[in-house]
């Protein structure tokens, strides 16, 4: 029988101690990467030792705030780049395209028909647009420059992070210390809350406080997409019943011909298959509450597990529904909503399967 060991609580190969400078096993300690006492003696050489290990980061609080005051004020910026320019201008064309050559062709927008499939694809094509915006717009989180990681919880117990899987590093580069789940992020220069990916096609940051809006948006683009395939191959096709213009005759002919109405067809074929695929992914990431970056780090950890005899368990995977309730809201009716947000927290603490809350 296999006993399920959480992750923290794996013994690393000798080999692969994850932290520089500690790679002698604490006596006394199984988890030399883990132990608190060890950290403690490394972090004096690297940072002024203070009462409180987060007064360290206090000269750079200033530094913070400012750096906060610019993201805020650079966040329009974004839309200066040219991935962003090129998916608004992608999901225009393709708006386009499907009302007035697609739908014309298949339904006829002068009908009711036509017209009823026209207003519900203006309607999908707004959310995407206002998701997308919500994404690029939306700060992702950085770390609080008041954030201070209580060492005294350190200082009297070393089971602390094992308990809680938490473990209180320090980012080389912003000289701040990291909330669990943090990671620096090398495009935006800075530690970024709940950190997914950078995601160079909303110039931005998928973290903590527009991971929802990103989700969101996948949701409604894979839908687009899908629609807008399904009007492409029947506008092709003309297998609606109704009488139709001799295809070579149709507006969408004359104007672009026929290569470009297969090439459309491709693209958005294709683009429902590429975002319902990631659509799904990030469906299976929102049930486990995981991260893009904590995947991969569970890969290993699992990895690890297996080769000591033991099973490995997301330490913040607290059951699917409550999962999804922390992502997108505990009330369901806005789960579809970009801009609900109201019940994502500071993304300093987190619930975990030993510790819910
Ligand atoms: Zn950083
Ligand atoms: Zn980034």
């Amino acid at each position: 029988m296999v006993r399920i060991v959480p992750w923290w609580q794996l013994q690393w190969p000798n080999h692969m101690q994850p932290i520089n400078g500690l790679s002698d096993p604490c006596p006394g300690h199984r988890f030399a990467h883990l132990c608190s006492k060890k950290i403690e003696q490394l972090l004096p050489r690297q940072f002024p030792p203070r009462g409180r290990l987060g007064e360290s980061a206090s000269p750079n609080k200033q530094a913070l705030e400012s750096s906060a005051r610019s993201t805020e004020s650079m966040k329009y910026h974004r839309f200066l780049s040219i991935p962003v320019l090129v998916v608004l201008a992608t999901v225009g064309s393709i708006y386009y395209v499907t009302v007035f050559i697609f739908l014309e062709d298949w339904l006829g927008l002068q009908s009711s028909a036509g017209s009823l499939n026209a207003l519900i694809f203006t309607f999908l094509a707004s959310l995407c647009f206002v998701s997308f915006f919500a994404c690029v717009l939306t700060d992702p989180g950085g770390v609080p420059s008041s954030y201070v990681p209580d060492v005294e919880d350190h200082a009297t117990s070393d089971q602390q992070p094992i308990k809680t899987g938490i473990q209180r590093k320090r980012c080389d580069k912003c000289s701040v210390y990291k909330p669990p789940r943090t990671h620096h992020c090398r495009s935006c220069r800075r530690c970024i809350l709940r950190m997914d990916h950078h995601f160079i096609w909303i110039n931005n940051c998928v973290g903590l406080r527009n991971y929802k809006a990103f989700f969101v948006l996948v949701a409604y683009t894979t839908m687009a997409s899908i629609y807008s395939s399904v009007a492409v191959l029947f506008a092709r096709n003309g297998i609606h019943g109704k009488p139709t213009k001799p295809f070579f005759l149709n507006s969408f002919t004359l104007l672009f011909g026929l290569q470009s109405m297969i090439l459309s067809g491709v693209v958005v074929v294709g683009l429902s298959m590429t975002l319902g695929t990631l659509f799904c992914w990030h469906v299976y990431l929102v049930v486990h509450n995981m991260t893009t970056i904590e995947h991969y780090e569970a890969i290993r950890a699992a990895w690890l597990a297996k080769k000591s005899g033991q099973s490995y368990h997301h330490p913040f995977d607290v059951g699917a529904y409550k999962n999804l309730t922390l992502v997108l809201g505990p009330n369901m009716l806005k789960w579809l909503c970009p801009t609900a947000v109201s019940h994502i927290k500071d993304g300093i603490t987190f619930p975990t399967a030993h510790f819910p809350r």
